[in-house]
C-alpha cells in the first residue's frame, strides 16, 4: 500500500459495527469509497480482493447480528462482487491481451 494512500480514503471509511460510511452515511463501501479503493490499489486487483475478503470477514461478524441479517448473497454483492472482473465475452477471447 503506497504511503499516504490511507489519507486519501480516510473520510470514506466504515463505521463499525453498522458498516455505514463515516463520511456520507451510505452502506460501505459507498460509491466514493469504492472509487477511492480502486484508485488506491490501481492495477493490483488481487491485492484489493484480498483486502475486501478480510473486510467481508469482519463485516460478516458484525452484520449477522442485525435483524434481519444480510444474506450471504447480499454480503458478497456488497463487499466483493463490485471488484470482480467482468465476464469475458467468450472463452479464449481475451479482451486485455498481455495485461499491464
Ligand atoms: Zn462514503
Amino acid at each position: 500500500m503506497p504511503p499516504g494512500g490511507l489519507q486519501r480514503v480516510h473520510r470514506h471509511v466504515p463505521e463499525r459495527p453498522g458498516w455505514r460510511c463515516r463520511a456520507c452515511g451510505a452502506a460501505w463501501p459507498c460509491p466514493v469509497g469504492r472509487m477511492l479503493l480502486r484508485e488506491e490499489y490501481g492495477a493490483d486487483r488481487i491485492g484489493l480482493s484480498v483486502y475486501l475478503a478480510g473486510v467481508l470477514f469482519d463485516a460478516t461478524g458484525d452484520l449477522i447480528q442485525q435483524n434481519p441479517p444480510p444474506t450471504p448473497a447480499e454480503l458478497f454483492e456488497r463487499f466483493l462482487a463490485w471488484n470482480a472482473p467482468r465476464r469475458r465475452p467468450s472463452c479464449g477471447d481475451d479482451p486485455n491481451p498481455g495485461g499491464a
